[in-house]
């Protein structure tokens, strides 16, 4: 099992639309509960992912952060990597804070994925991505080294992270 973790909007389910469309066998439709965007949501996405959202507003920090990190340790085992995306238009951000804190605290695996990537300049990206990882170099043990830089528009990226999803749950389907 992998895990999908980001802010509402981020790109969590325009990433795994554009990573299993090939894949008839994983149902795609990430469905979402509109007026219940003030909690933490966990959705399964076919049988071996979960995509949790993070809503930026109203994140009930202690409880939501408690419910997630249950849910986590509690599927722990079969918990191969935890992906967790990151806008590349405005970085990281006070909620993905958060998620790196988890991780980091409970020794998850995890990998930063860069989202949305063809919505800013060249010039842009190539600073959010030195700054990010920069950070990632300097401030964490458990995250995987090398950034993930996707866009679900023109689809950049997306093979490079399946193959990598594919090598980290040794599925090469
Ligand atoms: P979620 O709430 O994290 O599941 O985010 P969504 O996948 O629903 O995406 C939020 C918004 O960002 C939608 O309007 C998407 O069309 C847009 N979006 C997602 N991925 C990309 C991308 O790679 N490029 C661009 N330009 N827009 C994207």
């Amino acid at each position: 099992m992998v895990c999908f973790i980001g802010r509402s909007n981020v790109g969590k389910s325009s990433l795994i639309k554009a990573l299993f469309s090939l894949a008839p066998e994983v149902e795609v439709r990430v469905s979402k509960k509109p007026g219940h965007t003030k909690k933490m949501n966990f959705f399964k996405v076919g049988k071996h992912f979960t995509v949790v959202d993070m809503p930026g507003y109203g994140f009930r920090a202690p409880e939501d952060f408690v419910d997630m990190v249950e849910t986590y340790l509690k599927e722990r085992r079969n918990l191969k990597r935890t992906f967790l995306l990151v806008d590349s238009v405005v970085g990281i951000q006070k909620t993905d804070n958060i998620a790196i804190e988890m991780c980091e605290e409970f020794a998850l695996p995890y990998v930063i994925v860069l989202t949305k990537i063809d919505k800013s300049s060249k010039g842009h990206l190539l600073k959010q991505v030195l700054q990010i990882q920069k950070f990632v170099n300097m401030k964490t043990q458990g995250c995987f080294p090398q950034l993930f830089p996707v866009s679900a528009v023109t689809f950049s990226g997306i093979h490079l992270l399946r193959c990598f999803i594919a090598s980290v749950t040794g599925n090469l389907d």
